[in-house]
């Protein structure tokens, strides 16, 4: 059984889940672009899984012909059915891991990946992760939100066919919710959030900015922990993606094209991890002094971090990232100057 326990020496809470252990090819490289038979999100696999909680399709459910699909996760972090109850045992203290892991599945093809996606297609994704989103929300127990990707084998992922998970906790992690705690002093002094501010400044600065499609921009940020970091962000606070109009995702869609196509030239193949930072699903005692004003000084991002490097020891045992490449110059590569 999954636990979330405190981590007092940090004050941070770890996800501990044993059963994760489990999970397919663990340790082992992948053999890239080999689709198999016995693959489980492979289109035509659909009983190898378990029964999809939402799929982009014009036919029955669990049968082939979806444009993307989400299903539950075998190997989950967490799962929705325990009781939201705390343990305590002297100085340790942890919460079961009540919450929501989901497996969306961008692709009906194994050889390929969302780095070789068409507008379309990435659309579907945006729109599937809404759609997925809006539904979490409705289990007011369930608080913050984790979406991200990882691609690749330094990037931590353990299946090779393209996907993307969907964590939602009871709690808010705890770098976050120091987030949340900074932007809104920040809001109250300058009426802007952060990361609204930091967008119009990139803007600004012109020289880490790398794209821009519609109301949303592509930058190298200022100060990137990895090489060719890449965040894009509505130019105008939008606190989440669910919050987006059609046009809005239609721009991002382009936005997200474009930036792998100019880290494909750079890069050719390479692992990432791709997340979004986005305002929590629901208030409780850890967020409500935040939620009055979260559209107005929140805004999502969506952050690509390509895994050139591995992580050592100095950035373990510091929490402090070394990047040996200046953001200014990845910038000036991916636009081709
Ligand atoms: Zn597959």
């Amino acid at each position: 059984m999954s636990e979330i326990r405190l981590d007092r020496i940090h004050n941070r809470y770890v996800l501990i889940a044993p059963e994760r252990l489990h999970r397919p090819s663990l340790g082992h490289h992948f053999t890239k672009n080999r689709a198999s038979s016995t693959c489980p999100f492979c289109e035509g696999n659909e009983a190898l899984t378990p029964k999809e909680v939402f799929a982009i399709r014009d036919n029955e459910a669990n049968s082939p012909f979806w444009k993307t699909r989400v299903v539950p996760n075998l190997f989950k972090a967490v799962q929705i059915e325990l009781e939201d109850i705390s343990k305590r045992d002297g100085i340790f203290e942890s919460i079961p891991g009540v919450g929501a892991h989901e497996i969306l599945i961008d692709s009906p093809s194994h050889d390929t990946d969302i780095s070789k996606f068409d507008k379309e297609s990435i659309e579907n994704w945006l729109r599937t992760i809404i759609i997925r989103a809006d539904d979490l929300k409705n289990d007011k127990r369930l608080i913050s939100l984790c979406i991200f990707k990882n691609y690749g084998h330094n990037a931590g992922a353990t299946q090779e066919h393209p996907h993307t998970q969907l964590l939602a906790l009871p709690i808010i992690p705890r770098s976050e919710l120091v987030f949340l705690e900074r932007n809104i002093n920040y809001y109250h002094r300058h009426g802007r959030g952060i990361v609204e501010d930091t967008v119009y400044n990139e803007k600004m600065a012109k020289t880490r900015v790398i794209d821009e499609k519609g109301s949303f921009i592509a930058f190298c940020p200022y100060a990137s922990s990895f090489p060719f970091e890449v965040m894009i962000a509505p130019t105008k606070g939008i606190a989440s993606l669910s919050q987006c109009t059609r046009k809005n995702i239609a721009d991002l869609a382009l936005l997200i094209r474009s930036v792998f196509e100019m880290l494909n030239a750079q890069l050719g193949i390479f692992d990432y991890n791709l997340f979004f930072q986005t305002s929590p699903l629901n208030t409780n005692f850890q967020t409500e002094k935040y939620m009055h004003n979260i559209d107005k000084s929140y805004t999502f991002t969506l952050r690509i971090t390509p895994r050139i490097f591995r992580l050592g020891g100095f950035e373990i045992s510091t929490g402090m990232a070394i990047n040996s490449i200046v953001p200014e110059a990845c910038a000036k590569l991916l636009r081709g100057d």
